[in-house]
């Protein structure tokens, strides 16, 4: 999402949270939007204690993006694990989501524009 049309002030969220050891260097620092900082909380894998097999949520430091998502229309497509976890977690699909990428397209805001990793 654009912060440009939303009413909240985008946060500073900690990748890997401070209570896991993340530091706050910018290597570390992602804005993100409210819902998705409260629906990450201090996870980072499938699983909130760090099984070995869990899944990695998306990390947007050092993953590339379209390695895991796509876009078909509005909706994000999965296109690894990694990508259905962040989906499904974020809830980046939700009806609201989808009306708010339809606005920003009005706007030349979506598709978003992707810096390089
Ligand atoms: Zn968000």
């Amino acid at each position: 999402m654009h912060q440009s049309l939303q009413g909240a002030t985008f946060h500073i969220e900690h990748v890997i949270p401070r209570v896991r050891g993340g530091t706050s260097e910018l290597s570390n620092l992602a804005l993100a939007c409210p819902s998705c900082n409260l629906h990450k909380a201090d996870r980072v894998t499938s699983d909130p204690d760090h099984a070995p097999a869990a899944i990695a949520l998306f990390q947007p430091r050092t993953d590339v993006w379209s390695d895991h998502f796509e876009w078909d229309d509005y909706q994000l497509v999965a296109k690894s694990d990694v990508g259905r976890l962040t989906i499904q977690l974020f809830r980046l699909n939700h009806e609201r989501r989808i009306k708010i990428r339809q606005a920003e397209q009005m706007f030349g805001l979506f598709p978003p524009q992707l810096s390089s990793n």
